[in-house]
């Protein structure tokens, strides 16, 4: 039974997920997967792989939020506080 480290590295190596997808996906909370995430972005990268992150974007201005460090969606944008925000997606390169 592979960990759900490596399933989360198998599933965004076949397709961009967002956190939710993954969640599904996984039968985990939400809230898990941000932490299983991490780890995984650490397992691929020792396998020479890298996890990408298409950054969390306002559905209302376009504004990206590209200089984000962390995985999880933010709650509201900062340049017109609106809290429609389009999550991020994962991937395996
Ligand atoms: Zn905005």
């Amino acid at each position: 039974m592979p960990t759900i480290r490596q399933q989360i590295i198998d599933l965004l190596a076949e397709a961009e997920m967002t956190a939710l997808d993954l969640s599904k996906a996984l039968s985990v909370r939400e809230k898990e997967v941000y932490d299983h995430l991490s780890h995984a972005a650490r397992s691929a990268s020792a396998q020479g792989r890298k996890l990408v992150v298409a950054p969390p974007r306002c559905l209302a201005c376009g504004f990206t939020f590209d200089t984000r460090k962390r995985l999880t969606r933010p709650s509201r944008c900062p340049k017109c506080k609106e809290q429609r925000i389009r999550e991020p997606v994962f991937s395996i390169q």
